[in-house]
């Protein structure tokens, strides 16, 4: 490079991080993505079941996961970056519950705005390019033994649904660039479950609790989709990123369901409702507050014929219902694989990078989004963790 010209930058991969990473860049330097797929921004087109959510009001630092602290990370000012970024590339908010999708309605009025920016800032674009070396010979990066830059961005994110194009190729450029990597696990998925119900297909809405070896982790509340292997919907998928590092661990992972969430005290909920509602028998006593299909699941699981009434039950048989109503205990013996996550938990080890500017221990390269130790929850996290770290690469490269 001669003094005048402006930096060589490329940037692997052309997801969220990567394009947010290249519009920053591209201010100052001549900006090159190499992107594996035909087109760019697949991932993104997905998200939010096709709407989006990229961001949330909630920043608790608790909805964000990694193995070393994310307090540089996850400041106010960065998150007020976020925002405006959204805010400058011209997508109005449409904000439900402080969950932020764009007021189209639609994730493919974000990818056009954001395609929009690098044609307008001349970001040049290698379409099915995959990249598989990366070499550092004195001040350049030399990239599949033909390509040079001053300065490169790895941002090929994690192994979750590879079919969009991150197919965990990320991970191996960082180890052979002697890198530390926490082991990549699947989150936001599904769990699956020991036990087996005839109850695919029940959704409904309830609490549940993790366990991890008899001790209490946290819980989630929402809509619950009960499946044949197990369990799944947004409050399961919550919890997968630490049940998930459980299981990895050999730990037991424990969940209780509580079906009835919004009722303080089972019991007297139950017997007033009997004493309300004449000559029912408990199927039918319960029809009304839950799916009548999962009511004779969980009547058989406690042990108790449906044509009972509940006078009729002897003590043991009126507790288990009630615990089996409340707190359903349920062994998770593995999640579902990469295909059906929606990210990874690990990633490159946030102590090889600078946490200002996304820069690692060698001088030069920066790695972003998905591919970075942070896992968020559902809501807009992770979006907002991709659109951050390329922000902030994309200002000091
Ligand atoms: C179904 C689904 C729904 C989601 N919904 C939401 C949501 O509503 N809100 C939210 O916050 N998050 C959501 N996420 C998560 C979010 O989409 C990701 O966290 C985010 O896309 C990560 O961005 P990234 O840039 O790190 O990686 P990606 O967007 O995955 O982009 C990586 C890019 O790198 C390319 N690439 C990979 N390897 C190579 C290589 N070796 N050479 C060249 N190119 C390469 C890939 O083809 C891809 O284009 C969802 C994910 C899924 C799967």
């Amino acid at each position: 490079m001669s003094l005048g010209d402006f930096m060589k930058i490329g940037i692997i991969g052309g997801g969220i991080s990567g394009v947010i990473c290249a519009i920053k860049a591209s201010i100052n330097n001549d900006v090159t993505i190499l992107e594996g797929n035909d087109k760019l921004l697949k991932k993104l087109l997905l998200t939010g079941n096709g709407k989006c959510n990229y961001f949330n009001d909630d920043q608790n630092i608790n909805n964000y996961h990694s193995e070393e602290s994310l307090e540089d990370i996850i400041t106010k000012d960065n998150i007020e970056k976020v925002k405006s970024f959204y805010d400058e590339i011209g997508i109005i908010p449409k904000i439900k519950n402080g969950y932020y999708y764009p007021t189209s309605n639609t994730a493919n009025s974000v990818r056009e705005a954001l395609l929009k920016e690098l044609e307008n800032n001349n970001v040049k674009i290698k379409y099915n390019y995959k990249v598989n070396k990366i070499e550092k010979q004195n001040e350049s990066f030399i990239i599949n033994d033909e390509l040079a830059f001053d300065k490169l961005v790895i941002s090929t994110g994690s192994c979750a649904y590879p079919k969009t194009g991150s197919d965990g190729s990320g991970y191996k450029l960082l180890e052979d660039l002697n890198l530390k990597i926490v082991k990549p696990l699947p989150s936001l998925t599904p769990l699956i479950i020991k036990e087996k119900f005839k109850w695919a297909g029940i959704r409904c809405d309830a609490k549940i609790s993790l366990y991890e070896n008899n001790n209490y982790i946290t819980e989630q509340q929402g809509e619950l989709q009960l499946t044949d292997y197990g369990v799944s919907g947004i409050c399961i998928f919550n919890l997968s990123s630490l049940a998930s590092r459980g299981l990895d661990k050999n730990k037991e992972e424990v969940i209780k369901i509580n079906f009835l969430p919004f009722v303080d005290n089972v019991k007297e909920f139950l017997l007033e409702r009997n004493s309300k509602l004449k000559n029912r028998n408990i199927l039918e006593l319960l029809e009304g507050v839950l799916n009548y299909k999962l009511v004779n699941v969980l009547l058989d699981k406690a042990g108790i014929k449906s044509d009972l009434s509940l006078t009729q039950l002897t003590d043991l048989q009126f507790n288990n219902l009630v615990e089996t109503l409340s707190s359903l205990s349920l062994q998770v013996i593995d999640t579902k694989k990469y295909d059906y996550s929606q990210v990874c938990s690990g990633g490159l080890s946030l102590s090889e990078i600078n946490k200002q500017t996304m820069e690692t221990k060698i001088n030069g390269l920066y790695v972003i989004g998905e591919l970075l130790d942070i896992d968020g929850l559902c809501g807009g996290y992770n979006i907002t963790v991709a659109t951050l770290s390329g922000i902030l690469a994309g200002e000091n490269v």
